[in-house]
């Protein structure tokens, strides 16, 4: 098993358990020697509409503008001071990416080690698409042009799950294939991640999130097999903790036996790049 993860969220998120301390115990137990925590940053009202924000942002999956930065932010100082030298702790968000965001993110990356770019939503015709249950053979660009758009801020340093976009796609037919769409997204955001160094991250909550199905919803097969045929592409696993006790979980090594089938390589330790 890996001894890396930077992919981690906390009770502030509120829809995750554990604070800073229950990570890196469960971390320290299991010899991790890197630890990135990157709950889901705050979202503005700015982003989109109000009742947009009502539905989306307030209080939803993320934390208050507030708790981070008087909460969220200390805590993970705190350890990071309290373990120093047992194991390193690095400090993070996951931020989605919108056309009025990148202000926000330049701010919060000043105040961590890194920014995770996650696309749960996404603009498409002045409205905010979800992207587990609103991508089809259309907005399906939409997901891509938010996450090609977020890369090439230069401010994120991994694309989280960048195959969620098959999370409940629907074809023309309305069925769910990887089609000739899907392919070509794929591709282009495999090569806008090469072309700004930036890793893309094989999600193990992915498999999680698909046990009701009877295939793997993401980390999509297809996705994989073409970053493949990409040997530069740079590409970490990734708990997408949401509890401490998935940082070690059986997700995680079906995650690493993917990737071994198909013969991706892994970077176990992420450097921090942007
Ligand atoms: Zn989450
Ligand atoms: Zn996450």
């Amino acid at each position: 098993m890996i001894h890396t993860n930077y992919h981690s969220h906390l009770i502030y998120c509120n829809h995750a358990i554990g604070h800073a301390e229950d990570y890196i115990e469960v971390a320290l137990k299991h010899n991790f020697t890197e630890l990135g925590i990157s709950d889901h940053a705050p979202l503005l009202p700015c982003f989109m509409s109000s009742s947009e924000f009502e539905r989306f942002g307030r209080n939803y999956n993320t934390m208050t503008l507030d708790t981070a930065l008087t909460k969220y932010l200390p805590e993970v100082e705190a350890a990071k001071k309290k373990y120093a030298g047992k194991i390193k702790i690095l400090s993070a968000f996951e931020i989605e990416y919108f056309s009025t965001s990148d202000f926000f993110a330049r701010y919060l990356r000043k105040r961590v080690d890194y920014l995770n770019l996650g696309i749960h939503m996404f603009e498409y015709k002045d409205q905010i698409y979800n992207s587990y249950f609103q991508v089809d053979y259309e907005t399906i660009y939409f997901y891509m042009k938010a996450a090609i758009d977020g890369m090439r801020t230069g401010l994120f340093n991994t694309l989280v799950h960048p195959d969620l976009f098959m999370y409940a796609y629907k074809d023309v037919h309305m069925e769910r294939t990887f089609d000739e769409h899907c392919a070509y997204v794929s591709r282009k955001i495999i090569e806008t991640a090469i072309e700004c160094d930036v890793y893309l991250e094989l999600n193990a909550n992915g498999i999680n999130n698909s046990r009701f199905s009877l295939e793997w919803l993401y980390p999509c097969r297809e996705f994989w097999e073409i970053a493949k045929e990409y040997p530069e592409l740079k590409i970490i696993i990734g708990a997408d903790a949401h509890d401490p006790k998935s940082l070690v979980c059986d997700y995680i090594r079906q995650a690493e036996e993917f990737a071994k089938e198909l013969g991706l390589k892994i970077q176990e330790t992420m450097e921090v790049k942007h």
